[in-house]
């Protein structure tokens, strides 16, 4: 095998692996897009607090975690100094299955794993393919896998 037939290997392959992927992605965020548009709504910090407190009581957290509701469009949940959590919920996707699903990265741990250089790309392996399916199987199902 020349050098360039082993090169058209590898480009037909990272295509391949590219669609995989790309496939992957978009089905995992239909699951999780879906029935994000029934469920409640949130809309003030009230309405935050209340259900972050429901959710958190669903999984028998423990954890101090603030929630803070924006006016714009953003879901997320990033680990304080000093062990507290905290969970950012708003715009589009301010529903109670998005602090489900941020909810499920802190009690599972996934917030535990800085995300280093030197294992980047393990890193975003292990958040695409296990982490992320895990939050969004949760979300969508109440399953704690
Ligand atoms: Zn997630």
């Amino acid at each position: 095998m020349s050098p360039n037939e082993i090169s058209d290997y590898v480009t037909e392959g990272m295509k391949w692996l590219s669609i995989g992927g790309g496939t992957y992605i978009a089905s995992l965020t239909i699951l999780n897009g879906v029935p994000r548009l029934f469920s409640e709504r949130i809309n003030s910090q009230e309405d935050l607090d209340r259900i972050v407190d429901e959710e958190a009581n669903k999984l028998s957290m423990t954890k101090s975690i603030t929630p803070k509701f924006h006016d714009f469009w953003i879901e997320s949940s990033i680990k304080l100094d000093g062990g507290n959590y905290e969970i950012n919920i708003g715009g589009f996707g301010a529903r109670r299955s998005a602090v489900r699903h941020e909810l499920y990265h802190i009690h599972r741990g996934h917030l535990e794993h800085p995300w280093k250089k030197s294992n980047g790309f393990l890193r975003a392996l292990n958040y695409i393919f296990r982490e992320e399916p895990q939050a969004i199987v949760y979300e969508v199902f109440r399953l704690k896998l």
